[in-house]
């Protein structure tokens, strides 16, 4: 456990986002000697600002909670809106999961966020480089070797005993190994921008995050503290292809396609420059092999409609560091602890997968839409619950919503046999805008 020399370590973490700051936080508490390695210097811009109530245990956990409790501005719900169903909006209220424990989370600037979570690992005795990128891993030998330029160009070699990546959306080790396989029934891309003086909603309301379906793909608004709001849209390949005016303007002629977002950004102004970005999903065929684990995004990245990324990248990592540490300890028994670990990862990252992967589709927007009703009938009241239990990330091993979560997926197949040739039609266009380069 101790440093046998300077450059060596019991764990090497590449990246420090949100999956490697805590893994490498939790394992540093557990007396293990860390090291991160993160290409950009905090604080750094990052897209994802949106976070779930199961975030909170693992921030308590942490011992940032105050911290992001001062930066972030407080989220009660997620609330739906369409153009198309006879309910216009529905609200999704935290309090009413099936666990109620957490009734709310945080909107929060990622950048701020993240450098809580870098400085948090820094005070726990985690080793870090900034501005140090990895190119390159040798994983043959039981002692494991990074190798890293710095922005001078000078070539780096660090060792370990375990090495963790973390690396996001570079994925790092799966594209070394060649197990990253993009999923080629969600081919979506996202553009996004910050945006000053955007209508809010009132009250404990104010710090929802809004989605609306449209007729290209799903749009978000998320309001953060400064007042400023993070606006995107995730929309098909062939739509963004026909754009053929600057990035900042399409943006904006996307958002006002739709009558209420429209409104609510009439007086508003752009801070910097829009942006887009892919948001293809995918997977990493291997989660873990002899002394090395993906977490986060270097393992799994999927459609952002649910802010899921960063809470299933924090708590991969916090089983990842459980993991990690016995298997240090003693790796007698190391099949059954990994086989484990990715199970839990994978039953998470599959819960939401079931909802992201209909989400655009006629039947699954029809019967979120109509979920109010739930208000008055106690059995539509538990499935309301078990959906909502889902999106505020409490599906896992969570047994009380089992039976009603399957009468959900039942009420969709109806909804999907009712409405045949609409959704028949969905499945066509979804099919054609997927086989797009
Ligand atoms: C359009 C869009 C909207 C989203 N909205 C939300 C949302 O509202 N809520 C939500 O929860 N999630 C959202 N997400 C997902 C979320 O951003 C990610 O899931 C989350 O950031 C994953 O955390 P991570 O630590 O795995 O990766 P990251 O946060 O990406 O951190 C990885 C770190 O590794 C560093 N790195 C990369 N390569 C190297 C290298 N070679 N060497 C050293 N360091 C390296 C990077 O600089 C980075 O700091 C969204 C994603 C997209 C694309």
């Amino acid at each position: 456990m101790t440093k046998t020399q300077e450059n060596h370590f019991d764990v090497l973490v590449i990246g420090g986002g949100p999956a490697g700051t805590t893994v490498a936080s939790l394992l540093a508490d557990k007396g293990r000697n860390v090291c991160v390695l993160e290409k950009a210097h905090h604080p750094r811009f990052h897209i994802g600002e949106s976070l779930l109530p199961m975030n909170l245990p693992i921030l308590e956990k942490l011992g940032v909670l105050d911290q992001v409790d001062a930066i972030g501005i407080k989220k009660y719900a997620a609330e739906f809106n369409s153009q198309e169903t006879s309910l216009a909006q529905d609200t999704f209220y935290f309090s009413k999961a099936t666990n109620a424990k957490y009734p709310f989370s945080y909107e929060v600037r990622r950048s701020e966020f993240d450098e809580i979570l870098f400085k948090n690992c820094q005070q726990k005795g985690v080793t870090t480089l900034e501005g140090m990128t990895v190119t390159s891993v040798d994983l043959n030998d039981s002692i494991k070797k990074i190798h890293a330029r710095d922005e001078q160009m000078n070539q780096h070699e660090l060792t370990a005993r375990y090495v963790i990546d973390a690396s996001g959306r570079d994925t790092v080790l799966a594209q070394q190994l060649g197990s990253k396989k993009i999923n080629p029934k969600h081919k979506m891309a996202a553009i996004y921008g910050h945006f000053k003086g955007v209508q809010r909603r009132t009250g404990n309301d104010a710090g929802n995050i809004s989605i609306y379906w449209f007729k290209h793909g799903w749009i978000w608004l998320i309001p953060l503290k400064d007042g400023t709001t993070s606006i995107g849209c995730v929309c098909w390949p062939d739509y963004l292809k026909s754009r053929n005016t600057p990035l900042t303007e399409f943006l904006q002629q996307t958002l006002a396609l739709v009558p209420e977002i429209k409104e609510r950004m009439k007086d508003t102004q752009l801070e910097g420059k829009a942006q887009a970005t892919g948001n293809y999903s995918y997977q990493s065929s291997l989660m873990s092999g002899d002394g090395f684990l993906l977490i986060g995004d270097a393992y799994a990245f999927v459609d952002p409609v649910f802010s899921s990324g960063v809470y299933l990248a924090m708590q991969s990592a916090t089983r990842g560091a459980e993991l990690v540490d016995q298997l240090l300890e003693d790796n007698t028994h190391n099949q059954s602890l990994v086989r484990q670990f990715e199970q839990s990862v994978a039953e998470e990252i599959k819960a939401f997968c079931w909802f992201i992967y209909r989400f655009n589709s006629p039947a699954l927007h029809k019967l979120l839409m109509s979920s109010d009703e739930a208000a008055q009938h106690p059995t539509k009241q538990k499935i309301k619950s078990a959906v909502i239990s889902v999106l505020a990330g409490d599906a896992y091993n969570n047994k009380a919503i089992r039976i009603p979560l399957r009468l959900f997926k039942l009420l969709y197949s109806i909804n999907k046999l009712a409405a045949f040739n609409k959704n028949y039609a969905f499945n066509r266009f979804r099919k054609k805008q997927n086989k797009a380069d």
